[in-house]
This record gives structure tokens, sequence and C-alpha cells, in this order.
């Protein structure tokens, strides 16, 4: 009995308060650093983050930093997620396409701004336990595909949107031409040294701006 008593007195106090945690996430290192737009704050203040990585970092989920999910890969640090989709300004009507599905936390943020989100991975598991994640959680308007991601997807072109969680050397010409004039994309870019790139495209064309150096893992190709 006082074993139990020990027990369950440890664990209900070790469990942290994630919405506590995610609120000070949102405060400290988000409304802090300039992101202002205030449906990508209530999203990153609604998106369960802790849900999204592996079970021994969940305590971890709601730190400064990016943190290791399967197959070697990371999810982006909450401060990138936020500018990288303040940057995208996702009206409620918009497509949005997103190369990197990863643990699907990007995806569930933009599924709460946008009318559908439609995302590639390349690597089968991490593409199948994304989906199985985002179905469960009730995200019911993003589509998930494994596949490589610098070919865009054509069946659902044009985009509103793009969002590249993963970097290439260049920005991959498909996805340039999937992107709907008028519309915005947002992408690392470069080997060691990466810049997080905004493309706006217009009537006459496309326009770049840098917007910080970053470093995402690397866009890998299919053979
Ligand atoms: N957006 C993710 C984090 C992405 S990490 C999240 O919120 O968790 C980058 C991801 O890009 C990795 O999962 C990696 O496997 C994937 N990736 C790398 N090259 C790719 C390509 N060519 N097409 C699609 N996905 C790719």
């Amino acid at each position: 009995m006082i074993l139990i008593l020990i027990f369950l007195s440890t664990s209900t106090s070790i469990t942290p308060n994630y919405k506590v945690l995610r609120g000070r996430m949102v405060e400290e290192q988000i409304i802090a650093r300039g992101v202002r737009d205030s449906s990508v704050v209530e999203a990153m203040l609604t998106v369960e983050r802790h849900l999204f990585v592996p079970k021994k970092y969940q305590p971890l989920a709601y730190g400064d930093y990016p943190l290791p999910i399967p197959d070697n890969q990371t999810i982006s640090q909450p401060y990138i997620v936020a500018l990288m989709t303040e940057l995208l300004e996702v009206k409620k009507t918009d497509k949005i396409l997103e190369i990197g599905t990863g643990s699907g936390y990007q995806a569930a943020i933009l599924s709460l701004l946008a009318d559908s989100v439609f995302t590639i991975e390349i690597i089968p598991g991490l593409a199948t336990s994304s989906e199985k994640r985002l179905d469960s959680l009730g995200y019911d308007n993003v589509v998930v595909k494994c596949g490589d991601g610098y070919k865009g997807w054509r069946e659902h072109a044009p985009f509103d949107g793009i969002i590249v969680t993963c970097a290439p050397e260049k920005i991959p010409s498909p996805l340039l031409y999937q992107l709907a004039v008028g519309g915005k994309m947002v992408i690392p870019v470069g080997e060691l040294y990466q810049e997080l790139i905004l493309v706006t495209k217009n009537s006459v064309g496309i326009t770049k701006k840098n917007i910080i150096p970053v470093r995402f893992v690397p866009m890998i190709r299919e053979h």
C-alpha cells in the first residue's frame, strides 16, 4: 500500500503539465522572438507537440531546440516551425504542400490554418507512422504520401503555399512550377551552410528573400 502511494505521488509529480509548458514555449520562444500572427500563435498553443516525439523525449518536447525522431531525422525547433508558418501567410481556403512530413507536427500546425495539407515523406516508416498519428489525433484534412518530394505532387497542384522542411542544394524546379501565382514557398537551401528562403510567385515571375541561416536535414533523392 505504502509502495503504491509512493509510486503514485512520484509518478504524478514527475508528469509535466504539458499545457503549461506549451504556453511557456509560445510566450518565451515564439512571441518573444517576434512571431505576431495570432492564428499561428493559436495553432502553436493547440497542437500537442509532445505527442509527435518518441516517448523518452516527451518531457523535452517544449524546449527551445530540435529533437530526434526515428530514422535519424529531427522535428524542427518550435520557433522555426512558427516562423516558417507565419512566412507562408496561410489562408483558410489554402491548399498547402509540405515536403518532409517527419513526425507530422508541422503538418498538424498547418492543418489548423489551411483548407487542406498534402505532405510527402521519403522514408516509408515515417510516412506510415505520421499518417497514423495525424489520423488518430483527428487532423483529417492532411493527406500523407510516401515519395520523393523533390518532384512535388502534380495531381494536386497548384498549391497556394509550399513548405519544405529538408534542405535541397537548389530550389527544386517542379516545386516552383507547382506553386500558384500569388503563392509563397518557404524553403531551406544549401549544404553545410543553409539559408531559409521565402519565394513569392506573381504574374511576372519569382522573387526570393533570404530570411535567416538555418540547419535542416538534407533533402534526399529517390534513385
Ligand atoms: N516537418 C517535420 C520535420 C521534418 S525532418 C516535422 O514537423 O516533424 C525532414 C524530413 O524530410 C525527414 O523526415 C526526411 O526523411 C524527409 N525528407 C528528406 N528528403 C526528402 C524528400 N526528397 N522527399 C520527402 N521527404 C524528404
